[in-house]
């Protein structure tokens, strides 16, 4: 699937608002079905507004029912284009969805409750953000009706979020001031706001910038899964994956890391359909002029690709499991489809992921929700890259027992 839809992730504290802002876009937008909207205005007695957050109680029940984060995408359109919702839960125990189902998210939305202000859970929100190496982040001062449509409370706010976010890397910062619940400011201009001169919602939606224009770049393709198919007598050696970056096309060379074996694309196939050309996002199979040893983990991509092998690297780890993690204790190291075993040899400064405090004193370990700046030692070669040029390899997840106990982005 050719996935060129813009991903947003929504955050923010519990309660300042997020069901109620994406329910609203969904409904501005005209995004949901018919059948929704009059399930939606039925749940409304008369008189009342539109009880917007209803219209999320279904995705709840799919997160209910097990579903991951990752699946459970919310989906709209404005007049310019398509865009997913990563719509990560607002707990700090869900962290560990936001860690993966924010993992390709171009922008943030960070919502804020206009009448109770910044809070701890919005301050790690916020890191956590920049942790995945979000840049761009649009800031919703939400229930700006509670507070009389206040200049100086939204002013007071983004005076204190602002210099946060800074200090955390983020400075594509926009903001807006706006009712989910009434409307103010989300596709229109409000009236109630006339102090306010910036862009709408929707506009701020509509100016965030996608990933650059794949045709330039180096192909990334790391392999799921091979598999061996019978193809009329003969025998075909088919490698699948998604495409993490650059375009596909037959005839062209690559190269399969670690081993550096070259050869040219024989063919591309989708769906027992071969095609000429795929795409970032798609995932596709493929077959190569000469027989190589690939297998799952392996990357394949152009001849002159810019990523890293290495064996140890710096990267900011978010540590999430209740039971702390010490220097040398064996781990395994997942980075999009390779997986190995490390372990973190050295940490050299720790964080307070709510307070943003650096914990000077004890640098052997890291315990539930600290972040700390390691570095990590792998069994065996990894294929990495800068976050900004390959995002799929520039960030990973560790295991211990099977389990995912951190997020890191790879620094270093
Ligand atoms: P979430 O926990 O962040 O998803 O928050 P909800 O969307 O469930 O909203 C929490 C409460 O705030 C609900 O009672 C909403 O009706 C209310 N709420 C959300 N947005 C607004 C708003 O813009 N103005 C007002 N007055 N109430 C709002």
């Amino acid at each position: 699937m050719a996935d060129n839809k813009i991903k947003i992730v929504f955050v923010g504290h519990v309660d300042h608002g997020k069901s109620t802002l994406i329910g609203r876009l969904l409904y501005n937008t005209k995004s949901i079905a018919e059948d929704k909207i009059k399930d939606l205005e039925k749940n409304t007695s008369e008189g009342k507004k539109l009880d917007f957050a209803f219209l999320m109680d279904h995705f709840e029940e799919e997160r209910k029912q097990g579903i991951t984060i990752e699946t459970a995408q919310i989906f709209f359109k404005t007049l310019k284009r398509d865009y997913v919702i990563i719509d990560a839960p607002g707990h700090v125990e869900f962290v560990v969805n936001m860690i993966t189902g924010a993992a390709q998210a171009d922008a943030a939305v960070l919502i804020v409750d206009a009448a109770e202000g910044v809070q701890e859970q919005t301050k790690r929100h916020a890191y956590i953000l920049s942790m995945l190496g979000i840049k761009q982040v649009i800031v919703a001062i939400n229930k700006i009706d509670l507070v009389d449509y206040s200049e100086e409370k939204y002013n007071t706010i983004m005076a204190e979020l602002t210099p946060f976010l800074s200090e955390l890397n983020i400075y594509n910062v926009t903001s807006v001031p706006i009712s989910s619940t009434d409307g103010d400011n989300i596709t229109e201009r409000s009236e109630n706001t006339k102090w306010f001169t910036g862009k709408t919602f929707i506009e701020l939606v509509d100016d965030i910038e996608g990933s650059t224009d794949e045709s330039n770049k180096s192909v990334v393709l790391p392999i799921q899964d091979v598999y061996n198919i019978n193809d009329q007598g003969k025998s075909k050696r088919i490698s699948v994956g998604k495409i993490e970056a650059g375009n596909i096309s037959e005839g062209q060379s690559i190269c399969v890391l670690p081993s550096k074996e070259h050869a040219h694309i024989k063919s591309i196939e989708k769906y027992n359909e071969t095609k000429t050309q795929a795409q970032n996002g798609e995932c596709i199979g493929i077959t190569t002029d000469k027989p190589l040893f690939i297998e799952r983990g392996n990357i394949v991509c152009s001849v002159n690709h810019g990523l890293n092998m290495v064996s140890n690297f710096k990267a900011s780890l978010f540590w999430m499991n209740n039971a702390a993690v010490n220097i040398s204790d064996k781990l395994t190291l997942r980075c999009s489809t390779q997986e190995v075993g490390c372990s973190i040899s050295e940490i050299f400064q720790k964080i307070n992921s709510s307070t943003l405090e650096k914990i000077e004193d004890d640098l052997t370990g890291l315990n539930k929700l600290e972040v700390g700046k390691v570095e990590i030692k792998t069994k065996k070669t990894i294929v990495i890259s800068a976050m900004s040029a390959v995002p799929a390899l520039g960030r990973f997840v560790l295991l211990r027992d099977n389990t995912i106990v951190a997020g890191g982005i790879i620094i270093e």
